[in-house]
């Protein structure tokens, strides 16, 4: 084996050592610019497998960026084998007013400006926003660098911890096995991180919310490297314990990938729900008029047919809508997280629920 030099913006491996750096993302236009921060912590060996951690794409989610301080220590590289690149944030803009939007992408999700699928966008740079062509200059070192990548996100105003698995597509009939090992060796990193496992939206709704522009649905889907998105705890704080979590889950994806040696580490600071079959997110109960609701339910909570998430109140706290208010759930479940907000307009969401999932994670890409 050789030496593995990977090279980021201005950070550059060398074998044990943490080097750090910066990756120049959008001009000001009062001068100087946005960069990406870039650790690179680099095994004696220089030699193995290299996973990325990114963190922070939405602003107003912390933990990604504690995670990755507590992660990226002199200690990790005593034992180290492989290369760690690490993101603290893709979005600095979004992260210095707690926003998911950087001011300058006017309410744009930037989680969704990775390259699309190789064909899918004619490459006219010309008219991509700064962030798409700072983000395609990224996406061009992971897809040079990555043998892995874990993106960190927060999901609502309180929820468990949890990582999704996101579907696989595959254009031909012939390309569909190479489609399924990439798919289960996404399992296999799950599986190995130790958290909550939930399916994302599949097939066109996946699609159609451009999900696999995401930076964990470009790299698996345009790039074809394993990748997995980690929602942990509410956003615009930093949940402690979800932290610690992240850190021993990635840890455990280490272990997997033979780039930490010893056994498991196993989660224990945040409930790890399995119902024993597969599971899948949705959006759900949703209000059926403007009103102010309040959530009966925690993250976390098992939840059954019939049973009552929330309620629907005018701003005296009288009920309103259909059934006195109440919001009851459709499915056998568990709550995610509770979105946040008191004040809701019709047909929005109040939580994000996990049900069970019959679809498939390996899928033809429609016409
Ligand atoms: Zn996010």
């Amino acid at each position: 084996m050789t030496v593995r030099i990977v090279e980021v913006g201005t950070a550059r491996s060398r074998p044990g050592e943490i080097v750090y750096g910066h990756f120049d993302a959008t001009p000001l236009p009062t001068g100087g610019a946005d960069f990406f921060p870039v650790i690179i912590a680099q095994g004696r060996s220089g030699e193995g497998p290299v996973l990325w951690v990114t963190g922070n794409i939405h602003g107003g989610e912390y933990d990604g960026v504690a995670t990755i301080h507590q992660l990226v220590t002199p200690d990790l590289i005593e034992d180290l084998t492989g290369t760690l690149v690490a993101i603290p944030t893709l979005n600095p803009a979004g992260l210095r007013t707690g926003e998911r939007s950087p001011y300058y992408l006017y309410g744009r999700d930037p989680n969704r400006l990775f390259p699309g699928l190789s064909g899918e966008h004619p490459a006219e740079v010309g008219h991509l926003s700064a962030m798409e062509i700072a983000y395609s200059r990224l996406f061009a070192c992971i897809e040079a660098t990555a043998d892995f990548l874990i993106d960190l996100h927060n999901f609502g105003s309180v929820s468990i911890p949890f990582a999704f698995r996101d579907p696989v597509f595959y254009r031909d009939a012939r390309d569909r096995a190479s489609a399924q090992r990439l798919q289960n060796v996404v399992g296999e990193m799950l599986r190995s991180l130790g958290l909550t496992m939930v399916n994302e939206f599949v097939s066109d709704q996946y699609l159609k919310l451009n999900l696999h522009r995401s930076v964990s649905g470009a790299t698996l889907n345009t790039a074809r490297i394993p990748a997995i998105t980690v929602e942990l705890g509410g956003q615009r704080v930093v949940n402690p314990a979800h932290v610690r979590a992240a850190a021993q889950g990635i840890r455990n994806v280490m272990r997997w990938a033979g780039m930490l040696p010893g056994p498991q580490e196993p989660v224990t600071s945040v409930p790890v729900i399995d119902l024993g079959y597969p599971v899948r997110r949705i959006q759900h109960p949703r209000v059926t008029e403007a009103c102010v609701v309040h959530h009966l339910v925690q993250p976390g909570d098992r939840v059954r047919a019939g049973d009552v998430l929330g309620r629907m109140v005018d701003i005296y706290g009288r009920p309103v809508g259909p059934g006195g208010g109440l919001l009851r759930t459709d499915y056998d479940g568990f709550v995610l997280g509770l979105y946040s907000g008191l004040a809701f307009y019709p047909n929005e969401a109040i939580l994000g629920l996990a049900v069970r999932d019959e679809g498939t994670l390996v899928l033809r890409m429609p016409h």
